[in-house]
């Protein structure tokens, strides 16, 4: 590709959920945006797969609802069982949440992502390049953040965008990373795709939690299923389990076996983590983070897509309203203070969901209590409809004490 020299209102580095929701809303408030992703479209991504309600409002929020439907598995509800002996399983059906739509979607992220890509790529003033590797930061003399170097030449740009994921490179360059204890408890996620017959939980999301790992499955099409194993590095080492080892580890699995016999591997399982990444602050002078790259707690409640493009409708909002207040015609990058509101915006869509995520993390390094709460919420499905809300948005606040009461108590 020929080395470029651009300058644009703003540039995304990252294509995933959180990067072209930005662009897109930035696209659509008029502002020229070149959005760059090292990976080309199709590309797959380790991810369960599966799009609580709240991301499905944020998808017809970007108009992009009806597309990307047509393709998706949908999906009614959340399901936790005990692995091991068929114990305990509760159930609840996605509670309706005024005007946000009751339902998930399984999404895949080879189709899902590039469709996202295209949409961005249809935008009048987006530009999108593919291949692209955005390796390093541009600063004006005062220090502030004015672009990027990407492997194919400098783009000069009034805001930079990093949504380039987990292990996010811009967001310790742009020194905003803050350290996390490291060891063999760090959790990670590993993962692959499931030809079946038959979807073995129907139209809906199932979590099988085991001593040490955690299996969801998520189903993506009327016969394929996404499984999704979580745990801790350890747990993984103990377990022998690894993208080589994953075919027999669920054949010898005694819940997950029988129930997937004749269904056959369609992927190469993927893996990523640590999950856990801390961040000083989500903005600086010229710079935003979005998504995964904004801070991440765990993929154990599954809201990181509907999250990440929560955080780029945010974004384009408060980049639009920055670009329009300090002029158009001029090249300087955003202020922080200018930014400052996006703090704000992804406070209220991440706080109390990281809040029930550290809950849920606590239960599951607590098998005992894991199993009294799951059989507390399997005759108590209105208390877990009011938990999957606060997954989609609502305030902790809105479960009552009494309910966190009878998580614990029999
Ligand atoms: C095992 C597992 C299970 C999960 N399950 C679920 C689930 O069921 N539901 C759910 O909602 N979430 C789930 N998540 C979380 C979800 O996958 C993420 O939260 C989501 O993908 C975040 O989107 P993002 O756009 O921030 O980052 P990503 O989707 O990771 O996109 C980042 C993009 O940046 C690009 N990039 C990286 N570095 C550079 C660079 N230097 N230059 C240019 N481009 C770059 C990458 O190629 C990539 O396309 C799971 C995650 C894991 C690991």
């Amino acid at each position: 590709m020929a080395v470029m020299n651009a300058a644009v209102d703003v540039v995304v580095a990252g294509g995933g959920p959180a990067g072209c929701a930005t662009a897109l809303a930035c696209a659509r408030h008029g502002l020229e945006v070149l959005l760059v992703d090292r990976a080309r479209f199709p590309r797959d991504k380790a991810c369960g797969e599966g799009l609580l309600p709240s991301g499905v409002a944020a998808l017809a929020q970007l108009g992009l609802l009806a597309e990307v439907r047509r393709d998706a598995q949908r999906i009614e509800g959340l399901g936790f069982a005990i692995d091991a002996d068929g114990g305990p399983a509760a159930f609840a059906r996605f509670p309706d949440g005024g005007d946000e739509p009751a339902y998930g979607l399984g999404v895949r992220r080879l189709r899902f992502d590039a469709q996202l890509v295209a949409a961005v790529r249809a935008q009048p003033t987006a530009t999108v390049l593919e291949g692209v590797d955005a390796t390093a930061l541009l600063r004006d003399a005062s220090g502030a953040v004015d672009g990027l170097v990407t492997d194919v030449g400098p783009i000069r740009a009034r805001a930079v965008v990093a949504a380039d994921g987990l292990r996010s490179r811009l967001r310790e360059l742009l020194g905003l990373q803050r350290p996390t204890a490291r060891g063999g408890h760090d959790r990670v996620g590993l993962r692959g795709h499931l030809r079946v017959a038959a979807l073995p939980f129907g139209a809906s999301v199932r979590v099988l939690v085991g001593r040490d790992l955690e299996y969801y499955l998520t189903p993506v099409a009327t016969d394929e299923v996404q499984l999704a194993i979580l745990g801790t590095r350890r747990a993984f080492f103990r377990a022998a389990l690894s993208a080589v080892s994953f075919a027999e580890h669920l054949r010898e699995h005694p819940r997950l076996g029988p129930l997937l016999a004749g269904a056959t591997a369609i992927d190469r399982p993927l893996g990523a983590g640590p999950f856990r990444q801390r961040v000083a602050r989500v903005f600086t002078d010229g710079a935003l983070l979005v998504g995964d790259a904004a801070g991440y707690v765990d993929a154990i409640t599954g809201e990181g897509i509907g999250a990440a493009l929560r955080q780029g409708l945010a974004a384009g909002e408060v980049l639009a309203t920055a670009v329009a207040t300090a002029g158009r015609s001029s090249r300087a990058p955003l202020q922080a203070a200018a930014l400052a509101p996006y703090a704000q915006a992804h406070a209220a869509i991440t706080r109390d969901g990281d809040r029930l995520t550290e809950l849920v993390l606590w239960l599951a390094r607590h098998p005992r209590l894991a199993r009294r709460a799951i059989a507390s919420l399997s005759h108590r499905p209105q208390v877990m409809q009011r938990l999957l809300r606060v997954q989609a948005g609502a305030p902790l606040s809105s479960v009552p004490l009494l309910d966190w009461a009878r998580l614990v108590i029999p």
